[in-house]
């Protein structure tokens, strides 16, 4: 494993720097309106996308550059370094399930306009019943001749509030196996019979929605892959949720445990053993979350696809940022609470639920249990 940059690599870093310097919108963290967000969300996909910098290793006939993983880790790193407003991180996983399994007519449809950002997208799997066991939701898709007739409600659908189209899963046969009887289906939000609910989280981020569907048709033809091939497909999407990305997030802590350092160097707090010792295990924890995600990603380099090992990058980024914003509390003291450091708080909100999205922590542990073939 050599994690440098390749001369190429480095060329690509080094532009890429060059253009967030000058593109990222100013003051994009003042935009606090819903309908701001929605603005910035889609504007910035879009500049990205003229940028060049979408799609970076999806094939090229799908409008992707056909580059190595590396560099989808690359503009992680530098749009966590330079700050920039969340990347379209679903644009990769949501267009790997449709070039997966779409037909060649839904991939000429759906494809560029998920790439360039004119349509937005979310994910549309958990349920209120039906989270860590996803297998057992209940929305169901019944057939009315060519026609899904949908019925049932998501919840915690990420960006559903933004979003046009939402790769759906739906019960399709509650007669075989709970995994087997489920369909994925690409659905407008803007049919009728959908109700998008924002929930807004602690941090005061309206990032996720329950989503409701009430007698909502669906053409077969907007189902990708067969039915009851639904399960294959949210694994395959689930799987490259994580990866690169994480890339930007370790950008991200380390910023945060730097600027933390200065806090508490201000405060005269570094003359503590034990503020130095927290600061000090912070830096190992993102350390080793570091190395973890540079193995994964001379995985995928070397051509394996991703893997159950997966669940150890997740337990470690839940361990390195609630660790870190834990840390953020101890230093800033009161002043975290009483308004004086707004910032922190919604960021120590932020760290909370990521040991429960993309997987829980406890469920990545029964994965990571039974690839060890520990007793149930
Ligand atoms: C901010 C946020 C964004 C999200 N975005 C999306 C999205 O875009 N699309 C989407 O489809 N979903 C999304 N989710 C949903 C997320 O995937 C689920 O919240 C997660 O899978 C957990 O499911 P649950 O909330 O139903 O909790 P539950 O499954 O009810 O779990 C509750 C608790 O029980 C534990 N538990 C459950 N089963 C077991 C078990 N077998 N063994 C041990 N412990 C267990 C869990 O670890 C957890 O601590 C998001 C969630 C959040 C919080």
């Amino acid at each position: 494993m050599d994690y440098r940059d390749t001369p190429a690599e480095a060329k690509f870093r080094l532009e890429l720097r060059e253009w967030f310097k000058h593109n990222i919108p100013a003051n994009w963290r003042d935009i606090t309106s819903i309908e701001g967000q929605r603005v910035l969300q889609k504007s910035w996909h879009q500049a990205l996308y003229a940028g060049g910098y979408m799609g970076l290793n999806w094939p090229k006939e799908y409008g992707g550059q056909g580059l190595e993983a590396s560099y989808d880790a690359i503009l992680n790193d530098e749009a966590s370094r330079a700050d920039s407003p969340r990347l379209p991180a679903m644009v990769n996983y949501l267009g790997r399930a449709i070039f997966t399994y779409g037909t060649e007519e839904q991939k000429q449809q759906f494809l560029p306009t998920l790439l360039s950002g004119e349509v937005q997208w979310c994910q549309g799997f958990s349920e209120p019943g039906a989270g860590s066991d996803l297998a057992s939701l209940r929305t169901r898709a019944e057939r009315d001749g060519q026609t899904y007739v949908v019925n049932g409600q998501k919840m915690w659908t990420s960006g559903a509030l933004f979003a046009d189209w939402c790769l759906l899963l739906a019960r399709t046969d509650s007669s075989v196996a709970k995994h087997k009887g489920i369909s994925c289906l690409l659905t407008p939000l803007n049919a009728p019979g959908i109700t998008v609910q924002p929930i807004v989280l602690h941090s005061g981020d309206p990032e996720t929605a329950e989503v409701f569907f009430d007698d909502v048709r669906i053409p077969e033809s907007q189902r990708i892959g067969s039915e009851g091939e639904g399960w294959r497909i949210a694994m395959t999407t689930v799987s490259y949720e994580r990866g690169a990305s994480d890339t930007g997030s370790i950008s991200t802590l380390r910023r945060q445990l730097h600027e933390l350092e200065e806090i508490a160097q201000a405060r005269g707090l570094l003359a503590d053993p034990a503020t130095r010792q927290k600061l000090a295990k912070a830096y190992v924890d993102i350390q080793v979350l570091s190395l973890n995600v540079a193995q994964q990603l001379s995985m995928r380099l070397a051509g394996r696809a991703p893997g159950p090992e997966g669940s150890v990058g997740k337990l470690l980024w839940s361990r390195a940022a609630q660790y870190t914003m834990h840390v953020a509390l101890d230093i800033l003291g009161a002043d975290a609470l009483n308004g004086h450091a707004p910032r922190w708080l919604a960021e120590y909100f932020t760290s909370r639920p990521v040991s429960v999205y993309g997987g829980s922590s406890q469920i990545q542990k029964n994965i990571l249990a039974r690839m060890l073939d520990m007793p149930r």
